[in-house]
């Protein structure tokens, strides 16, 4: 059986890593969180207190850093480790939201994780999510989504995600880092979000999770079994 790319990318919070996880689970595929890596990378600079602004200083974190994902059985999902340390739960944290975009916009910053998440897809059979899979990282994928849901909806989602973490979370500060990630990963000089041209678009606003995934599952499917001819 051939296996094929599967590229999942879309607005902040619309729901991107629950059906890619679902995909992947059903498929028997890999999944990656490329997100993920860009928030590890966040939480190393922040953590090290790295100027950005400088190229030097830059490539010098970039070099010290390692970054890779292990399946957790307990959790029955894969995790991000940065340096041999699981990261996971610690990157979702505001204080790397808030951060992140700034520094997934740094030219090395995308060059050292696109290279990663190429090799991650070279034997095929993956699921990745992110803002420019379809579109750079890895642009003849077989089948691509690009998922979009109201920002009300996505403000929500969020905030209820992020409440059970910290009742602190005030839904203001969640939108306000929705909208202000959106609009930098869509305006950055380099791989801005876009939708592929062949992208498949998943507006997810009044759908459930179970007809989401019934509908993208349905396209792999098809997909896949043309691959086979
Ligand atoms: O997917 P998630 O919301 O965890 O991603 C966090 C941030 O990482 C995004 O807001 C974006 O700035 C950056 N990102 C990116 N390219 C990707 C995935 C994420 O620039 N492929």
């Amino acid at each position: 059986m051939k296996n094929i790319i599967i590229t999942i990318d879309g607005w902040s919070s619309c729901g991107k890593s629950t059906l890619a996880k679902q995909l992947a689970k059903a498929l028997g595929y890999v999944y990656i969180d490329s997100g993920a890596m860009y928030r590890a990378i966040t939480l190393y600079f922040l953590r090290n207190h790295i100027n950005w602004l400088n190229t030097e200083d830059v490539n010098n974190a970039l070099a010290d850093i390692t970054l890779s994902f292990k399946f957790n059985n307990k959790t029955q999902q894969s995790e991000i480790y940065l340096n041999e340390e699981n990261v996971e739960y610690v990157i979702r944290d505001l204080v790397i939201a808030e951060k992140v975009s700034e520094i997934a916009a740094i030219r090395e910053v995308r060059t050292f994780a696109v290279a990663q998440q190429q090799k991650m897809g070279e034997e095929k059979g993956i699921v990745m999510d992110g803002r420019d899979i379809g579109t750079t990282v890895f642009p003849d994928a077989e089948l691509k989504f690009f998922m979009t849901a109201d920002i009300a909806v996505r403000v929500e989602r969020r905030y209820i995600e992020m409440f059970e973490k910290n009742p602190n979370t005030s839904i203001d500060d969640v939108k306000a880092n929705l909208e202000m990630r959106d609009y930098i990963d869509s305006n950055r000089e380099i791989s801005p979000l876009r939708k592929a041209a062949d992208a498949v678009e998943l507006d997810n606003t009044s759908i459930t999770i179970d007809e989401q995934l019934k509908i993208a599952l349905q396209l792999a499917k098809e997909r896949i079994n043309r691959e086979q001819d």
